[in-house]
């Protein structure tokens, strides 16, 4: 597959930049330099430039990454202050919001039960306004072993001055975490947009005490829409802000080379990506259906969002494989 003449630039994306880029050259999970195109976008999601952007898939191992990517100094453009995840609760219908701590809680529950023991220490890397550690901190784990790394000191300060373990840190660069301490570590949709998928998991290994669990969510291309909406329009790409995009093997294989033992597949409910795929389909492919696209907008379309919810929890249970994927792992003891 070469560069699609059959994507050209949607015409509202003429006024948007267009950024530096970096090349990666080699597949950030088996380090081979054979890789072939595999689909290629555009920012659908928030227009924050108008560069055409290519996924390619190694041809060793099968892990797909964005090949160039956003230079670094691009961050912030790419990451705008508007970017939903970081006023996430201010911006989603309140019923949405209830239904989605519901099912946080139901998740967390899950991944305790898979411990050996309660866990007496926690980190979740990429915390946010410190939901899980306040869900965790109901479990009775104090503040003091509850830790948190995230890149907005605007959040953090805030859990840092209430006595959470929480720091402004990329996990790379990150020394305030002592070795062995962890007993439970959650990365929720992190993985996707780091440069480096394998020094982020040998660091959260060494962090972990002997027995410890990594649990790590992110999408996974080996579901049925990421196959409906390949070639350009799939949520999943998150075109530019998702620089990996795995599959149960190819994170399976990333973790156990980090040292860690891989235990448990679980498929969470992907209904987001399939908003947005159907969201970015309509809203420009062919003639566009702006006004009918934004029923499936995740933040604005609440029937929508309900019946994509509800249709993965009735496929999960049915052993259907979701766009979104669990991973537990072990550190030997
Ligand atoms: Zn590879």
């Amino acid at each position: 597959m070469s560069a699609p003449e059959a994507l050209p630039l949607p015409v509202e994306f003429a006024s948007a930049p267009l950024i530096p880029t970096e090349p990666v050259g080699a597949c950030p999970v088996c380090r081979a330099v054979d890789f072939a195109p595999f689909a290629f976008g555009y920012d659908y999601e928030s227009r924050t430039c108008r560069n055409l952007w290519r996924f390619v898939r190694c041809a060793a191992c099968g892990h797909v990454w964005l090949d160039p990517r956003p230079a670094l100094s691009t961050l912030a453009t790419i990451y705008p202050p508007t970017y939903y995840a970081y006023n996430y609760a201010s911006q989603v219908n309140p019923i949405a919001r209830r239904a989605k701590e519901w099912l946080d809680s139901r998740k967390m529950r899950r991944i305790v039960a898979s411990l050996p023991r309660a866990p007496g220490s926690f980190l979740d890397v990429g915390c946010g306004d410190g939901r899980f550690l306040r869900v965790m901190e109901s479990r009775g784990i104090p503040r003091s072993r509850l830790f948190g790394l995230e890149l907005d000191d605007r959040v953090v300060r805030p859990l840092a001055d209430a006595g959470f373990q929480a720091f402004c840190e990329r996990v790379e660069d990150c020394s305030k975490i002592p070795d062995g301490a962890i007993d439970l570590a959650t990365m929720f949709h992190v993985i996707e947009h780091v440069d480096d998928p394998a020094r982020v998991c040998r660091a959260v290994a060494r962090w972990l005490a002997p027995g410890g669990v990594f649990a790590v969510e992110t999408p996974n291309l080996d579901s049925l829409d990421a196959r409906l909406f390949h070639r350009t329009h799939w949520g999943g790409y998150h075109i530019p802000r998702h620089w990996s995009l795995f599959t149960p093997a190819s994170l399976q294989r990333l973790l156990a080379d980090a040292g860690l033992t891989p235990f448990a597949v679980r498929f969470q409910t992907g209904h987001s990506f399939w908003m947005f795929s159907f969201h970015h389909w309509l809203r420009y492919e062919g003639r566009p259906m702006p006004r009918l696209a934004r029923a499936f907008n995740p933040l604005r379309g609440l029937p929508m969002l309900a019946a994509f919810t509800a249709l993965d929890i009735v496929r999960a249970t049915l052993g259907a494989r979701t766009s979104a994927m669990l991973v537990l792992a072990r550190k030997p003891a």
